[in-house]
């Protein structure tokens, strides 16, 4: 699908009921809300109704009903990775305790770990309190060593979270027990992590969407946002549009990946394409074969990411990050179906679970998630312009969005907390190369690290973390 330079209002719901699976069975109606029609002012103006701007909208009214809240969205609620992703609602960032407590000492690591446990609770919390029916789950996960090179990762992994003091929020499984869970071919252990939660990615974005309304917000659809103007003295900072400017007391940059499309942020993050393929209904017998009765979140250690899930309709999602990264961090429809690497993502889950021999892949599809250069999300409020923004979940944005939404409400309305005083508040990462050192360096990590993973398919090493590959993208 090519995407037009500039949608047209009153696109046709199943238009965008074919970005994802979770967008076509929502349930939601898709049709667009309108446009916005001439210049405003409010008192928070959001760009982008993904799980960030929504998240946010919805705990600043809930603090302040009198609160104007408007969100300019370039397409409807949840286009973006917020309609389209794993649905893993994981209790931990990309970046790891270790990273974080590089750079911001043990203490704020274990504060950031507590935070993002309590985040999962709370997006439980809201959904219930909202009615949401996003099919939130408490299934926790397990990342599967499916090769011996993968033990000495899956070991490490533990022993983090138990050096951190989180020894009791997680565990080793040994290949027996991890069987009596799910059967995956090769299962030599597991991590288990009884904190995440599954859900129904769409249904929780489209449900969010309508819970700020209901709440007064005011969400403005196929309304893209040209240009930022930062305020400054007795300027009001604004979002510029085709159809007027929005002014605000604060404006709000929710557009992750997409943010790489504006020139001031173009090198904030770096979309990552991630893609995904699903089975039909698995039969019952296929079922038996397998087990997975708990449905938790589940991984490998392959250091070149894959992601699965079994949906509440008996289907096998199969993710993972192989897709090239595109010159000029690009961002195009048509890169979100990538024929080599959805075949190679089916191949894969066939080489996982041997019973689905002619089991038909009903759908493909995929996004881009963003990548800030050290893998560590930042939630920022700068008083003196008047812009805030939340992005570079890489890919752990389900849970985390929830808690840059709640830290940065508390920004926005001069409020000290224990949100305010975590790691990602304030955080500013370095910024990515510019090209053509972005592009070859990028793709080189990509080749490299899959790679990494036949040679310790076929030969059993362990990587060392010492390769440059590696080393550049140590996280
Ligand atoms: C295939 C895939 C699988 C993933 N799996 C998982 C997972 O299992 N678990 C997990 O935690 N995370 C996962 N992620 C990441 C997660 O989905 C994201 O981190 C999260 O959804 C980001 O939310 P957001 O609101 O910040 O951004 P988005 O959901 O991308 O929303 C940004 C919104 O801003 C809008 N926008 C952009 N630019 C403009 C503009 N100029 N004007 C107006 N509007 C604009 C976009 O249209 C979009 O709707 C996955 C991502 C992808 C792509």
């Amino acid at each position: 699908m090519n995407e037009s330079p500039r949608t047209t209002h009153a696109t046709p719901a199943s238009i965008y009921g074919r970005y994802s699976f979770w967008l076509e069975t929502c349930g939601d109606d898709l049709t667009p809300r309108p446009p916005l029609d001439g210049p405003i002012d409010v008192d928070v103006a959001i760009l982008g109704a993904g799980y960030t701007g929504l998240w946010t909208a919805w705990y600043l009214l809930k603090r302040d009903p009198s609160l104007q809240v408007a969100i300019i969205e370039r397409r409807i609620a949840g286009f973006g990775a917020s309609g389209r992703n794993g649905g893993w609602c994981s209790s931990k960032l990309n970046v790891s305790l270790d990273a974080v407590a590089r750079m911001y000492g043990r203490d704020r690591a274990r504060a950031l770990q507590g935070a993002l446990y309590d985040t999962v609770d709370e997006i439980g919390r809201v959904c219930a309190a909202e009615r949401i029916d996003a099919e939130f789950s408490r299934v926790g996960a397990l990342f599967v060593a499916r090769f011996p090179y993968q033990v000495g990762l899956m070991r490490e992994y533990a022993e983090m979270f138990e050096r951190f003091g989180f020894g009791d929020r997680q565990g080793l499984l040994s290949a027996a027990e991890t069987d009596t869970r799910v059967r995956v071919k090769g299962t030599l252990g597991a991590w288990h992590c009884p904190q995440y939660a599954h859900l129904h990615p769409a249904r929780l974005v489209r449900g969010l969407a309508r819970a700020v309304e209901r709440l007064g917000g005011r969400i403005y659809e196929e309304t893209e946002v040209t240009g930022i103007r930062p305020g400054g003295g007795s300027v009001r900072p604004s979002l510029r549009t085709a159809r007027g400017d929005v002014r605000a007391r604060a404006i709000v940059l929710a557009g992750e990946a997409y943010l790489t499309r504006l020139r001031p942020l173009r090198r904030s993050v770096l979309p990552a394409y991630s893609l995904i393929v699903l089975t039909e209904p698995l039969s019952d017998a296929q079922w038996d074969e397998i087990g997975w009765r708990g449905r938790e979140c589940l991984a490998s250690f392959r250091l070149s990411i894959d992601y699965l899930a079994r949906t509440s309709d008996g289907r096998i999602l199969f993710g993972g990050r192989g897709a090239p990264y595109r010159f000029g961090s690009a961002i195009e429809d048509s890169f979100d179906r990538d024929a080599d690497t959805h075949e190679m993502l089916r191949r894969f889950a066939r080489d996982w679970f041997p019973c689905l021999g002619t089991t038909r892949f009903t759908h493909a599809w995929g996004g881009p998630l963003g990548m800030p250069r050290d893998w560590m999300p930042g939630v920022l409020f700068e008083e003196r312009t008047g812009i805030a923004s939340a992005r570079g979940y890489t890919g752990h944005g389900v849970s985390a969005s929830n808690l840059a939404g709640r830290t940065l409400a508390d920004l926005l309305t001069g409020r000290r907390s224990s949100l305010t005083e975590l790691p990602i508040a304030g955080h500013r990462s370095p910024r990515w190369e510019p090209e053509p050192l972005r592009w070859l360096g990028v793709r080189y990590v990509q080749r490299a690290m899959a790679r990494l993973d036949e040679i310790g398919e076929r030969t059993g090493r362990t990587p060392t973390g010492g390769t440059l590959a590696e080393r550049l993208s140590r996280h």
